[in-house]
């Protein structure tokens, strides 16, 4: 393949997935960035020789420094060395795989840069949807899904008419705590919180599916990526995470993408696309499944699902402090500041004091409603 890719959080999650994916195909791999694990990073950028890579903490990126001396590859540091990476002149596609709000810079700069996006970050459209996606429009770049319900949406949408959508139907797994109610989950562990049971992923959007925070994020995500309001977007509880979402067109015709969850499907989809490429994931087996069961959410437990819809209706900065406000609560939750319940109140209170009607905002006021929601959270806690 003659795709050139830099990856943003290649130590992660989603970002070692994305390398199986360009071993298999022989991607080309001309940037890597990490938070502070350089210790993957390092063998990362051996085996990909990339032109640069990127680590966010100065210390960390001192001594990858030292460890890569005796390669060619150039080693930056700070917010401005992830910047570099995500604009590094020889790539055509960013890989998103950051976490967090901090992902929203990085895409934006790859944008402007002319460069496609492969982005499984959710939060960028969740906290800068308006902006990143004027910003897709005026640069003439493709902006390819990798959370599994949106490529699973973008999939179905293959071949329809446009305006033939009637809605969307994104699935959900239910998290770890599915079937439970609010005093059940009062005194629940990290490590309970932890346990998802069909993906294993990074610790934030694992505690976002037990909240059900992260099918709040995606209604979002989905309402920017497919150009729908808040009312044409259903959430279902499906628990086998066969069924990775579904669109429901004007005839009443359903179409659903399925397979095993494995992201290195719909990761491969937004490098390959339109193209299938072969991949070593499994097979899905229905008959060894045999069942399917469908469910609707419980809002009244999971009370981050319908906040959320209420941001997305009011628009503006509302989405932002939603996510922002999470992003202080999961930190909390995991260093066990606060409780689990604590999460859900802390993103409705943080939306319900929300106050500011502006529609026409810039960068600086997405970044700077961002960090006064976090620093008010952490204050109080
Ligand atoms: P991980 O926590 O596993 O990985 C995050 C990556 O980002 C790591 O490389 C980490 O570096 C780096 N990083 C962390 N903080 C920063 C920062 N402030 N600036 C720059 N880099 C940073 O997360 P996931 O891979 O699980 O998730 C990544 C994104 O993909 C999230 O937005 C998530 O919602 C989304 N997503 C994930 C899915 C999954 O299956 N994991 C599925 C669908 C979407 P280091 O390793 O050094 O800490
Ligand atoms: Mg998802």
């Amino acid at each position: 393949m003659t795709k050139k890719i830099s990856v943003l959080g290649s130590t992660g999650s989603i970002g070692t997935q994305t390398l199986d994916v360009a071993r298999m195909h022989g991607i080309k791999v001309t940037a890597l960035t990490a938070n502070h694990n350089i210790k993957l990073l390092e063998q990362q950028a051996r085996e990909f020789n990339p032109k640069m890579v990127a680590v966010l903490d100065l210390g960390f990126a001192a001594q990858l420094k030292i460890a890569l001396s005796d390669t060619d590859i150039e080693v930056y540091c700070g917010e401005e060395g992830i910047l570099n990476a995500a604009t590094e002149d020889s790539c055509d596609t960013v890989v998103n795989a950051i976490v967090g709000v901090a992902g929203l810079l990085p895409t934006l700069c790859a944008i402007k840069a002319g460069k496609n996006i492969a982005l499984a970050n959710k939060e960028t459209l969740v906290a800068g949807g308006s902006i990143v996606m004027k910003e897709i429009k005026s640069k003439n770049v493709k902006l390819y899904p990798v959370d599994s319900e949106h490529s699973a949406i973008f999939q179905c949408l293959q071949g329809c008419p446009e305006n033939s959508l009637k809605k969307i139907i994104l699935t959900a797994s239910g998290g770890a705590f599915f079937g439970k109610k609010r005093k059940d989950l009062e005194n629940v562990s990290v490590k309970q919180a932890l346990k998802h049971p069909n993906w294993s992923m990074g610790k934030k959007i694992t505690i976002d599916s037990a909240t059900m925070m992260n099918k709040g994020l995606e209604i979002i995500e989905a309402s920017w990526l497919f150009g729908c309001s808040d009312e044409k977007i259903d959430v279902l509880i499906h628990r086998e995470s066969v069924i990775h979402s579904m669109i429901q067109l004007k005839d009443n015709a359903v179409i659903a993408q399925l397979g095993v969850p494995d992201m290195r499907i719909p990761i491969q989809y937004a490098l390959t696309y339109p193209e299938r490429f072969f991949s070593p994931t499994f097979e899905l087996n229905l008959a060894e499944i045999s069942k399917l069961t469908f469910y609707e959410p419980d809002i009244e437990t999971f009370a981050c699902l319908p906040i959320c819809r209420k941001a997305l209706r009011n628009g503006g900065l509302y989405p932002t402090v939603a996510n922002a406000a999470n992003e202080a609560a999961v930190e909390l939750f995991l260093h066990e500041r606060i409780k689990f319940l604590d999460i859900a109140d802390i993103v409705c209170e943080a939306v319900n004091s929300f106050s500011d009607d502006r529609k026409d905002f810039s960068l600086e006021d997405i970044l700077s409603v961002d960090k006064e929601t976090r620093i008010r959270i952490r204050e109080k806690y």
